[in-house]
């Protein structure tokens, strides 16, 4: 095998590099995978804007990541060569309070009250966007017959919405309204994953045309996003207003329709970074209606990651993935600054 690699590097404030690394060397514990394939997200683009003294230049970027099993470490049992894995979108040490609840995004040892969230692949430790990647193996999962380049983005564009809408899935019954803000990388698989597992009415917000067709082709009442949007749904919810808002996008429009539309009693999370904020007064006057739930939602759990897996054999959350070669990775990455991606944007090596 090789001893030297590419891997897409954060190295200055807005600036990545193709640089050479050695091939990561495996711990007892830890896997080798030869990745198949590394999802961009929006989110690459907030961490190489974290500035020149960033702790996470240095780094291999690439957090939603799936490969094929290189190398096997001593301690580790039950996978063969070759074996087909994604890897999980964050740590999580498996015997906190947390991880023991089934709560692993929050593991208390990993992730706390850290503002920033969990380590992931490409945060904090490197990342898949590279040739290869060591991964201790409690964080893979089996991806059995899928194509594993498609695959990648189920690490955090499927398994962020999933988890999302788990948490309010008891409340997205045949009479329910759920509203989806935003339709890129994260909001086009939620929309998927709410049609495959729900029976909700599902009306879907963005600002972009071909994105609001894809909306109405996949069976949602596709509404612009504007000054009137809110009022639109309220009409459509006989004044009431929805029981699930999902925002994925977090800018102030967004979080004041998300804020402006939920029902009595509803229930909002919000998933997108955008900046956005609401006020909350406690008091009889405030904007917010009364007993809504809100959740500060981030990323998944292992088992969701199972369950996104398993959507995605089911054909029911097939993810739109335009491909790029890893020597291109820079064109990608400008291509999604612009973007200019269809879907998901998928590196493979
Ligand atoms: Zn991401
Ligand atoms: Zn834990």
């Amino acid at each position: 095998m090789a001893t030297t690699m590419r891997a897409v590097t954060f190295v200055r404030n807005d600036t990545v590099e193709l640089q050479e690394k050695p091939v990561p060397q495996i711990g007892s514990d830890e896997v080798l995978l030869k990745v198949s394939g590394a999802g961009l997200c929006h989110s690459d683009i907030s961490i190489i804007g974290t500035g020149d003294d960033s702790p996470l230049i240095g780094f291999t970027l690439g957090h939603e990541v799936s490969g094929t099993i290189a190398e096997i470490g001593e301690n580790v049992t039950g996978w063969s060569l070759g074996d087909p894995v994604l890897v999980s979108l964050m740590r999580s040490c498996g015997k906190c309070r947390e991880c023991l609840a089934g709560r692993d995004n929050q593991c208390e040892v990993i992730t706390g009250r850290s503002p920033t969230g969990p380590i992931s692949p490409g945060i904090g430790v490197d990342g898949g966007m590279a040739d290869y990647i060591a991964v201790s193996s409690h964080h893979i999962d089996p991806l059995g017959d899928l194509d594993p380049v498609d695959a990648a983005p189920l690490a955090d564009a499927a398994l962020t919405p999933l988890h999302a809408i788990n948490s309010v899935r008891d409340r997205l019954t045949g009479d329910a309204t759920a509203v989806i803000l935003g339709l890129g990388g994260l909001g086009h698989v939620g929309l998927k994953i709410l049609m495959a597992i729900t029976g909700s009415r599902i009306i879907a917000l963005d600002t972009d045309d071909e994105k609001l067709s894809f909306a109405a082709e996949h069976g949602a009442t596709a509404i612009r996003s504007d000054a009137e949007a809110a009022d639109k749904i309220l009409e459509l919810t006989d004044g009431i207003g929805a029981d699930v808002v999902l925002d994925f996008v977090g800018v102030q429009p967004t979080v004041d329709i998300a804020i402006g539309v939920v029902r009595g009693g509803g229930a909002i999370r919000f998933v997108g970074l955008g900046g956005g904020s609401f006020d909350y007064e406690a008091s009889n006057g405030a904007d917010l209606p009364w007993c809504v739930n809100i959740e500060r939602a981030y990323g998944g759990t292992r088992s969701e990651a199972r369950e996104a897996i398993a959507l995605a054999q089911q054909d029911k959350i097939a993810l739109e993935v335009t491909r790029y070669s890893l020597d291109d990775a820079l064109t990608a990455f400008d291509d999604l600054r612009q973007g200019r991606i269809q879907g998901r944007g998928v590196l493979v090596p």
